[in-house]
């Protein structure tokens, strides 16, 4: 169990607060509007009222103590990198923060913010691969280079043991794991093989990826 701050409720801080909280981690809520800490108090661990740009306040909530602070405030710039410095300032492990626009995001990268995210680009960026991939479920990109993603097992592999299709030699990918049905094979074998109607989650180059789903999508 990991101890979060999660600073603004908007739209994304409250389903983060929220979902952080239903996985069983404990989540204080801060928010400066009252009305958003009562709608989100029954869901969380703290929440609490208060302008997070007082240092005193956060101090005064023991934040310093705390393993990872997310800051979503997003319309408010300056607020944002004020309450980003005061928590890094105040020791704690990881912060994160939602940034607004690439300006926004390169103040928070000089001031030391750990990790930036852009909910709305970075969605409508994972939505894009996977409407235009057929065969694609999942997508995590790991590096601009390099990704993992969950494929539906193509056509011409169904029924041949890794070994057989070589995949690395041939394709540049490693198959992490094998979804069978309800089962996840997480150390598949070269002598396992691939069934209609599994999934396969490869890591790779995009590039090689990329190869790999429009072989499915010809052999459709
Ligand atoms: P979303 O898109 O996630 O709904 P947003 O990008 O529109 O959010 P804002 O609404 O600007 O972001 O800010 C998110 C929340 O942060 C709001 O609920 C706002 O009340 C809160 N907030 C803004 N400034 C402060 C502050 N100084 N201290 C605490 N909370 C703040």
């Amino acid at each position: 169990m990991k101890q979060f701050a999660i600073i603004g409720m908007g739209r994304f801080g409250t389903s983060l607060a929220q979902t952080l909280y239903s996985l069983g981690n404990d989540v204080l809520a801060i928010d400066i509007n009252e009305e958003k800490i009562a709608a989100v108090s029954d869901y969380v661990t703290h929440a609490v009222t208060g302008d997070a740009t007082d240092e005193q306040t956060l101090k005064s909530l023991g934040i310093n103590n705390l393993d990872v602070a997310v800051i979503t405030i997003g319309g408010d710039m300056q607020a944002s990198i004020l309450v980003c410095l005061l928590c890094i300032e105040l020791g704690i492990k990881k912060v994160i923060a939602k940034a607004q626009s690439d300006l926004h995001a390169r103040v928070l990268r000089k001031i030391g913010v750990d990790k930036i995210v852009f909910p709305e680009r970075d969605m409508g960026m994972r939505l894009a691969r996977n409407l235009v991939s057929s065969n694609v479920l999942e997508f995590i990109e790991l590096s601009s280079d390099h990704s993992l993603v969950e494929i539906n097992v193509p056509e011409k592999w169904e029924d041949t043991s890794i070994m057989d299709l070589n995949i690395r030699a041939k394709y540049g990918v490693n198959i992490m794991a094998i979804k069978h049905g309800g089962v996840i094979n997480v150390s598949p074998k070269a002598q396992d093989v691939l069934e209609k109607g599994d999934t396969i989650v490869v890591i790779g180059t995009n590039e090689d990826i990329r190869k790999i789903d429009s072989r499915a999508k010809n052999h459709k």
